[in-house]
């Protein structure tokens, strides 16, 4: 904890707070310690006192204030599930979609997932980083302050550690963290088509050692359903990952019931993400172990 006093650094005070939500840790969900008319105070980053305007510590009186407006002020919100850095623009795909087109149509047709490779694969890292920065400042107005982003776009040594060095200089430049996550087991790719076990190779002996000697992602995810990875091969995927040191996420159950969340849990992953197919079992193993349903 920094110094208490106001006299050792920047004190700032946002006074005139409609609402405040305090959100502690200590209380349930469901209670977001909301304080009427409210005022917080700041101090070397940190929030050093939270309470009734009325109430304001004399110290503080004369800080530098914001007017808040009697708005609603909050907690940065965490965005756990992102695919930040992307090339091309797949807004066509929805239009297909609502004319009844399946994901896996779309994906035979030539778009989905693959169709962003391409584009990912041929963007410099500053197209992508410049597209990127714009999301975040959009991002950032809706009040995300922490934002998960995953690579899988790349799907090639190259191309993933490009997508991931993106995020490591983003999170320099800008003001919203980024947690970065590694998915070159978002598909196999097109050169690997006829190759399924080339790809486990490569991921295992050659992307997951390159990503963690560079520190370049803390967790790696895994698109577990028909038509990208099967539940024995991400088996192997998450356990190597593990021994490398990463965190696990799955993106699980999305499309069919294909057994990822019950992996997830049996494999603690910290999350499993998607879930819209889960059956009872796989919600009671994720309810059991801890890994949480993104
Ligand atoms: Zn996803």
């Amino acid at each position: 904890m920094q110094s208490k006093s106001p006299d050792n650094g920047t004190v700032t005070v946002l006074n005139n707070i409609g609402q405040l939500a305090t959100c502690s840790a200590a209380a349930d969900q469901q209670n977001a310690g909301l304080i009427n008319n409210a005022a917080l105070a700041v101090e070397n980053d940190r929030i050093a006192w939270v309470g009734f305007a009325a109430q304001l510590p004399d110290e503080y009186a004369n800080a530098d204030a914001i007017d808040c407006g009697r708005r609603l002020v909050i907690p940065g919100l965490i965005d756990c599930h992102t695919h930040l850095c992307f090339g091309g623009w797949r807004g066509d795909e929805f239009e297909m979609r609502i004319q009844g087109k399946s994901y896996q149509e779309i994906a035979n047709s030539g778009g989905g997932i693959r169709s962003t490779v391409r584009a990912t694969r041929s963007d410099s890292a500053d197209r992508l980083s410049a597209k990127a920065l714009g999301a975040l400042k959009e991002i950032l107005a809706l009040g995300v302050t922490t934002l998960e982003c995953k690579s899988g776009y790349g799907l090639e040594l190259e191309s993933e550690l490009k997508q991931l060095r993106v995020y490591r200089d983003l999170d320099r430049q800008q003001p919203v963290d980024l947690v970065p996550t590694f998915l070159g087991a978002h598909m196999v790719p097109e050169e690997y088509s006829n190759n399924r076990e080339g790809y486990m190779r490569l991921l295992c002996e050659d992307l997951i050692p390159a990503i963690a000697e560079q520190k370049l992602a803390r967790f790696c995810d895994i698109f577990v359903e028909q038509g990208a990875f099967e539940l024995d091969e991400a088996r192997v995927v998450l356990e190597t990952a593990q021994r490398a040191g990463f965190g696990l996420k799955v993106h699980a159950d999305q499309l069919s019931n294909g057994g990822g969340a019950r992996l997830a849990a049996a494999m603690g992953a910290v999350s499993a993400e998607h879930l819209e197919y889960s059956d009872p079992e796989g919600i009671a193993a994720l309810a059991r172990s801890g890994t949480v349903a993104v």
